[in-house]
Parts: structure tokens; C-alpha cells; sequence
């Protein structure tokens, strides 16, 4: 069996720098594409996490700015790698945010797993994330709702199919989780937006700060561990950790 990984972007999200990197940038408009990943050449097909919306769901919602050009929502990609939507049998969140849960409803039959605390915090979000988990409060159905979940618990590695784990990793949101993934070339780790962009694991070495903290977060404490632990997971090798929000890798797959 060998492992490999496939970024597909799902379409791109007007954002801030400072959301991506804490306190660097403030202000700064950037768009970040939003990306969601399918693991072929194992028993079952996987995806993690379904991307985003269309233009006009994002930009009422969420980012004013954000686009997703037609044919590019995850199960309308999926043709490329010689699949359709009913091939998937799992689905892996990393966490629930509204740019990584999207066209639930291409996918009936597949297995949808997330952390516990994840799915408590979707389903009763305080205000300021309203809008991030499409709480019904706010007029949207969630793409989630209705559909049952297999929650992860505590913090432990939890083996989900032979070379692919998923480990807790809060922070960016309570219940935040990465996917481990055995390749040919060693670990690889799929950090969801615990880390947006290589940015954060390159820190800024001018001020001795091994980090660069992502912006939006629940617990800026859990962050930095958070960090530390997929950088340590992925064998310390920065590429072996593919961040949610890095324009440098769309389209890519690993091993290489
Ligand atoms: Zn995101």
C-alpha cells in the first residue's frame, strides 16, 4: 500500500494577513485559496475536510471578495483523479468552520468523523463564530446539519484506516484535529488551519520567535502546542506539513 496526498482547491477566500499570521500585516488584503485534500492508494478512498461554498454563499456569509470558480467545488474535482462523489467512503474534518464542511449533501454514504469537542462547539458557538460554524442563528443551515458523526475523544492518536491518523490539535477552534498520513516518504501531516500557511512554521528568526502564531483563534496557548505537535508528528520537516491556507501548494500531491 502506498499513501498519496492530493491538495484540491476549492476556490479562494478574501481574507486578511493578519488572520493568517497574528499581528503581522494588520490590515493587509490577501486572497487565500481553501483547500481540502483526497488520500488515494489505500483500501478506502478519504477525503479531509470539503472545502468551501459558491461565490455567492461565501460572500453573503463570510468574505466579501470570495470566489469559487464554476467546476471548482470538491466532488465537481473529483473526475480528475478518476473518481465521483459516491466513491468516497470517508470523511475526515479537521474542524467544522463553514470553508471546510461545504456540498455535504454530494456525500449520503460516507463515514464523517470530527472531534468531540468540535461538534459540542459547532452546535453552540458563541457569537463572534456565529457565522464560521452557518449556526442556524443566523438564517444558514449548516451544511452538517442532520448528519451523524463518528467524535473522536480526547487527545490521543486515533488510528482510521491503516496509515492515516488523527491527532488533537486546538486552538484555531476547540475541537481542531490533524491528519497524520504514512507515505513512502515518511509523515505527512494535513494541520487543517492550525497552521494556515508555512508562515507560521517559519516564524520570524530576527526575534528569536520559532512561530508565527496563526491569527483567528480559541486559545492562543493551545496554538503554540498545537504547532509544536505537528511540526514533531512530521518528523520535524517543515513540507511534510500541509497547512489549510498556503497559495504555494495548490495543486500539488506527495509524495512528490
Ligand atoms: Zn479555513
Amino acid at each position: 500500500m502506498s499513501l498519496t496526498i492530493h491538495a484540491i482547491n476549492t476556490g479562494w477566500i478574501g481574507s486578511f494577513q493578519n488572520r493568517l499570521t497574528n499581528c503581522r500585516m494588520d490590515g493587509v488584503k490577501v486572497m487565500t485559496p481553501s483547500l481540502c485534500w483526497l488520500i488515494t492508494g489505500g483500501e478506502r478512498k478519504v477525503l479531509v475536510d470539503t472545502g468551501m461554498c459558491d461565490t455567492e454563499r461565501a460572500n453573503k456569509w463570510h468574505h466579501a471578495g470570495s470566489k469559487q470558480e464554476p467546476g471548482e467545488a470538491v466532488h465537481e474535482q473529483l473526475g480528475k483523479f478518476g473518481l465521483k462523489a459516491s466513491d468516497i467512503d470517508v470523511i475526515i474534518f479537521t474542524h467544522l468552520h463553514w470553508d471546510h464542511v461545504q456540498n455535504l449533501q454530494q456525500f449520503p454514504d460516507a463515514e464523517l468523523i470530527c472531534h468531540e469537542k468540535e461538534w459540542q462547539f459547532a452546535m453552540a458557538p458563541i457569537p463572534s463564530y456565529w457565522h464560521s460554524y452557518e449556526h442556524p442563528i443566523i438564517g444558514a443551515v449548516p451544511p452538517f446539519q442532520g448528519r451523524e458523526f463518528q467524535l473522536l475523544k480526547g487527545d490521543a492518536e486515533h488510528r482510521i484506516l491503516p496509515g492515516i491518523s488523527a491527532f488533537f490539535t486546538p486552538g484555531h477552534s476547540p475541537g481542531s484535529m490533524s491528519v497524520a498520513v504514512e507515505t513512502a516518504d515518511g509523515p505527512y501531516v494535513i494541520a487543517g488551519d492550525a497552521v494556515m500557511t508555512y508562515d507560521n512554521l517559519r516564524g520570524d528568526p530576527a526575534k528569536r520567535q520559532k512561530f508565527l502564531p496563526i491569527g483567528r483563534y480559541t486559545d492562543i496557548f493551545q496554538v503554540f502546542d498545537s504547532l509544536e505537535r505537528i511540526l514533531d508528528r512530521a518528523g520535524g520537516v517543515m513540507e511534510h506539513v500541509l497547512p489549510g491556507h498556503d497559495a504555494t501548494i495548490v495543486g500539488q500531491k506527495w509524495p512528490r
